[in-house]
């Protein structure tokens, strides 16, 4: 089958692995229907995290069933199928508790490469959720964000605490930023402020309804947030980047008593004790819990309530998947979407 494969850093190219097949009787295979590139495949393109080489790509997913294992129960072939990036059993201690990116069975999608034909899916019945009727190609778009972009913004949100009466605040204006003022609104936040400095963003921002934007970074964006809210910091904060200046910028901008929900896969980032102490905010955060999430998202999105598929602003078949890496590490797309 054809897939993309990473070879190295800045080096990723479309060609013939061998196809998909069932390994475990909980495994499904779909035929995939629509991949899109990760910001985080950004970081082993970058050289900045190490990657087995080569390695198949991708771990956001749509498609349809083709196989099942025997001990698959709940899943069909034909169901058209979104799963989130790690694929849980749904059924243990962890998972019952709303936390099944952590599932005790859990299995990253990034080890099995979702940018393909076709992709095996691990416990089938407990990763995969069935869409009802037939998507639109709008549709089929915003379920592939709901796999990881938009759960992970929700996630965020959730975890910031935003909702009625609420300021918050997004840090990054990436895919996931950008999806996560979507949910922070969704879920009743009266003011949203993106920090953004990219005129393009900024508009999707609004769009997906921020209510400000800031443009300033580090201890000035810090001192923006409080000037825009009495003196006191957003009451949540969503940290969707990793860095270090991204995480102590979410910690500074959030009032004590506030929440901080970071979702940004931590890239050497170091907190100082005594500042946490003192900032006086709850933290909650980690890869995103999707799965949780997901019937409720495919539900919003099947009754065209939220349109989160707005966030792919590029286009491109599996053949080109470099070409899409490479606007995404030029920071030329903001999310490629790849069709098969
Ligand atoms: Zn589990």
């Amino acid at each position: 089958m054809r897939a993309v494969v990473m070879h190295g850093p800045g080096d990723v190219r479309t060609e013939e692995i061998p196809d998909a097949r069932i390994v475990e009787p909980t495994d499904a295979v779909i035929r995939v229907g629509a991949a899109c590139i990760c910001g985080s495949d950004l970081w082993p393109y970058r050289g900045i995290e190490s990657l087995r080489r080569p390695t198949p790509m991708g771990h956001e997913y749509v498609g349809v069933v083709e196989q099942i294992g025997d001990h698959v129960r709940d899943i069909r072939v034909g169901d058209f199928v979104v799963g989130s990036f790690v694929a849980s059993d749904n059924t243990c201690d962890i998972c019952r508790a709303g936390y099944q990116s952590r599932c005790v069975r859990q299995v990253m999608m990034g080890s099995v490469g979702t940018q393909a034909e076709w992709a095996r899916i691990p416990l089938a019945d407990g990763t995969l959720v069935t869409v009802p009727g037939s998507p639109t190609p709008a549709q089929t778009a915003s379920l592939l964000a709901a796999s990881d972009v938009l759960g992970t913004g929700w996630f965020a949100a959730v975890a910031a605490e935003a909702g009625p009466g609420k300021t918050v605040a997004v840090v990054g204006d990436g895919a996931v930023g950008l999806l996560a003022i979507l949910a922070a609104r969704r879920l009743g936040a009266e003011r949203v402020i993106a920090m953004s400095r990219h005129p393009d963003r900024q508009a999707l921002a609004r769009s997906f309804g921020a209510t400000d934007v800031v443009e300033d970074r580090g201890e000035d964006g810090v001192a923006a947030i409080k000037e825009l809210t009495g003196g006191y910091g957003a009451h949540s904060t969503v940290e969707a980047v990793g860095t270090q200046e991204a995480m102590t910028q979410a910690i500074g901008a959030t009032r004590a008593g506030g929440h901080v929900g970071f979702v940004g896969v931590s890239h050497g980032v170091e907190l100082d004790g005594l500042n946490l102490f003192l900032s006086s905010v709850h933290l909650h955060g980690g890869p995103a819990p999707v799965r949780r999430f997901l019937p409720d998202l495919i539900e919003l999105i099947m009754k065209d309530e939220i349109d989160p598929g707005r966030v792919f602003d590029l286009t491109l078949p599996l053949e080109q998947a470099a070409d899409g890496y490479r606007a995404m590490d030029e920071r030329c797309a903001t999310k490629v979407l790849l069709t098969l």
